[in-house]
């Protein structure tokens, strides 16, 4: 029997429009303190939970999230991690796709729910979209069967949808729809009952406690190819002596111009080091280097293949990976494997 009774959830708020107010001078939207969103969702007092809250100093637009911001954020779920039963993270959308990618990565052995949710329009406003995220994410963080949590994965609730993070991607500023997962199937589908999708939740298969990392590597780029794109742009990539890692996000099923220079840099970058994975500017679909030609150049560089990783989650596992200090092969076996489901491979 699947309930919510009696559960407790910490709510982390970070910023983000869900909680913002209008200055009256600008007009623009800025993050406002938690009381504001108690206040107008006073149903969080009445849940059959223990809900408790608390709120990041300062409250940030999420374009201002930072690797340092993540290890705060995880560094806060493991202090709290034995006291609730599920954790709700309250985020801007901008970046709220590379944070879930970064949390799955960060919190190995990951037993509960994370659930990470916002808003297009803020809580105040009438045709508000933050007040069922909320509710719902609460719910699902709640959910349990037998004792143990329905979605025991950073995942992001948006719209009538819950994903798996690390396969999010932000596709709309304007629809209350906000967030793709182009590869991977919802985790639940939300109407007038949560439909819990099971076989594609991830669910633990030996008790280990949690671990969280806390090394990022944070010199990294990412070079997006464009039909004209120059030697000099590339160049200021390739040849950085301190960028450690390069997301290569190519055409199609991972194709990029075949110019002597090119590969040239990029074989270069290889041979001094530098990890060159291979994502495709490709919403859905994946990279296969060995479909063309193009593809095949830059397998024969040295690239390595992201397969149907998005480049939230592609990025934020190099900075993981390189983090660890491993080695390129290393990288390479494990870039290619799922780690926390992000992969299809
Ligand atoms: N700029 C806002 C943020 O990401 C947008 C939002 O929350 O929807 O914090």
């Amino acid at each position: 029997m699947d309930s919510q009774g009696e559960m407790a959830i910490l709510i982390i708020y970070t910023g983000g429009t869900i909680g913002m107010v209008r200055d009256p001078g600008t007009n623009a939207l800025h993050p406002f303190d938690f009381s504001h969103i108690q206040d107008q969702v006073p149903e969080i007092k009445s849940f059959g939970s223990t809900i408790d809250a608390i709120a990041f100093s300062p409250l940030i637009d999420s374009s201002d999230v930072t690797p340092e911001f993540w290890v705060k954020l995880a560094t806060l779920i493991e202090k709290h991690y034995l006291d609730y039963d599920g954790f709700i993270v309250l985020h801007g959308t901008d970046t709220m796709a590379y944070t879930a990618s970064a949390l799955s990565f960060m919190l190995e052995n990951l037993q509960k729910p994370v659930i990470l949710t916002g808003s297009q329009l803020p809580i105040g406003t009438l045709r508000t979209d933050g007040k069922e995220n909320l509710i719902t994410a609460i719910e699902i963080a709640a959910a349990h069967r037998d004792g143990q949590p329905l979605v025991p994965e950073v995942a992001l609730y948006f719209e009538n949808r819950l994903y798996r993070g690390n396969r999010t991607t932000k596709t709309s500023s304007e629809h209350f729809n906000a967030f793709s997962s182009p590869n991977y199937p919802a985790l639940a589908d939300i109407g007038i009952n949560i439909k819990y999708n099971h076989q594609a939740i991830r669910y633990p298969t030996t008790l280990r406690s949690l671990h969280i990392h806390q090394r990022l590597e944070t010199d990294i780029a990412v070079l997006k190819l464009f039909p004209g794109i120059s030697e000099n742009m590339v160049k200021a990539v390739t040849r950085d002596d301190k960028a450690r890692g390069i997301i290569l996000e190519t055409y199609g099923s991972g194709n990029a111009t075949t110019e002597d220079w090119f590969i040239r840099e990029i074989q270069d970058a290889v041979k001094h080091g530098k990890v060159v994975v291979n994502i495709t500017q490709c919403l859905a679909g994946k990279v296969d280097m060995t479909a063309y030609e193009n593809g095949r150049r830059l397998l024969d560089a040295g690239v390595m293949g992201g397969y149907d990783l998005t480049t939230e989650a592609g990025l934020t596992k190099l900075m993981f990976l390189l983090g660890l200090g491993l080695d390129s092969q290393r990288i390479h076996k494990n870039m290619e494997f799922s780690l926390r489901g992000e992969i299809s491979s």
